[in-house]
């Protein structure tokens, strides 16, 4: 396989051009402190839990103290994985997140309120923190936003070494927004795709340890059969609520020519690009797009092509017929406006482990939303 599918094994075969160098040009400093954890045999793994069917059977296992531990899930144990792990969700919701197929269209109107932070990259300490300072959940973890929506704009996976934590927690987060009539949207980043199309380059090293404990492949955790692989399948790369428009790359001029619409940008995702074989994905000029550096969670234009113009961007809201586009992926000191937030950069660098920031939208007017709790309007 090459391009956005090449796994880390596949990678000495000259597979990784996008990736790989992006990734040494951009972010090099990945050895931030506490990113390497694990790196001596001494570090003790706990991690988990990974609920999945087996054999018609719900299985669950997870690592305690370096050791796994493997039993059948069902009603009668479940309270004790729940408190164990923190869980918010019930035993049902496990079974739900096999039912619901994607949703292709993503188009939300007259939401007040809108939160969103992107590419928390494993750091589950600095994301809880964002939500718990911005009034997103309380002390307790719980949904604290009323009819408001939180958008994760990608990249929960890789390079942290608290992935599991966190996925688990907006899986049960999104059932309490949802009672209280808000909203959370996962929404894929490329380190989704890639760990669903099997790429598993940027694992914090503690997964690899957590690998050679389950002895299972680290992409296999997160399969079909798992409880977090099937949600994750469920959810877009693309969205829009209000006159914004939500990705974690961007949208290319590229992709406007290819004419190619929110609904056609989802579907293309869930049924020809995650998952499949880069032998596959060639044949198709729209699939190569989506996959190259001028696709949707790939592109960093916005920020480093010296030739962008306002016109450009005007001409890409115009095909979407919205006001504001706010992306992910590409890191700046703080939140970024560009062309009087008709553009806006929200990865504040949380995977360098620092305090990082959310976008608060509240009706219509944009705020920074700080680690402290401060807002500062953009
Ligand atoms: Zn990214």
């Amino acid at each position: 396989m090459k391009n956005i599918l090449c796994s880390k094994i596949k990678t000495s075969t000259g597979c990784l051009p996008l990736l790989l160098s992006l990734a040494t040009v951009f972010f090099s400093p990945v050895t931030a402190s506490g990113m390497n954890c694990a790196e001596n045999d001494t570090v003790i793994i706990n991690d988990g839990p990974y609920i999945y069917f087996d054999s018609d059977a719900l299985k669950v296992k997870w690592i305690e103290n370096n050791h796994l531990v493997e039993e059948n899930l069902t009603i009668f144990n479940f309270d004790k994985i729940k408190n164990r792990f923190n869980l918010l969700n019930n035993f049902n919701d496990l079974f739900n997140a096999f039912l619901i197929p994607p949703v292709f269209r993503q188009n939300y109107r007259n939401v007040d309120s809108i939160a969103l932070i992107s590419d928390v990259h494993g750091q589950y300490d600095i994301y809880t923190r964002l939500l718990k300072k911005n009034g997103i959940i309380d002390e307790d973890m719980c949904w604290k936003f009323g009819k408001g929506h939180l958008v994760v704009l990608g990249d929960v996976f890789d390079r942290g070494g608290k992935v599991t934590e966190i996925f688990w927690h907006l899986f049960g987060l999104e059932k309490q927004a949802r009672k209280s009539g808000g909203r959370v949207h996962l929404l894929l980043g490329n380190h989704e795709v890639m760990i669903l199309s099997q790429a598993t380059s940027y694992i914090h090293n503690k997964y690899e340890k957590v690998e050679n404990i389950t002895g299972t492949d680290y992409y296999n955790l997160y399969s079909a059969n798992s409880v977090l692989g099937s949600w994750l399948r469920s959810k877009p790369v693309i969205a829009s609520i209000n006159d914004i428009i939500f990705v974690h790359g961007g949208l290319s001029v590229d992709v406007v020519k290819r004419k190619m619409k929110i609904t056609k940008i989802n579907r293309l995702y869930h049924e020809k690009i995650i998952g499949k074989d880069y032998s596959f994905i060639e044949q198709n000029q729209d699939l190569l797009l989506l996959t190259d550096e001028k696709g949707p969670l790939w592109y960093r234009g916005y920020f480093f092509d010296k030739n962008f113009e306002e016109s450009t961007i005007d001409s890409i809201l115009k095909f979407y017929k919205k006001k504001h586009i706010v992306v992910g992926h590409t890191v700046t000191r703080e939140i970024a406006s560009l062309f009087d937030k008709k553009i806006i950069g929200i990865d504040a660098g949380i995977m360098y482990r620092k305090p990082g920031e959310m976008l608060i939208v509240k009706n219509g007017v944009f705020h920074r939303g700080l680690s402290n709790g401060k807002r500062i309007k953009l």
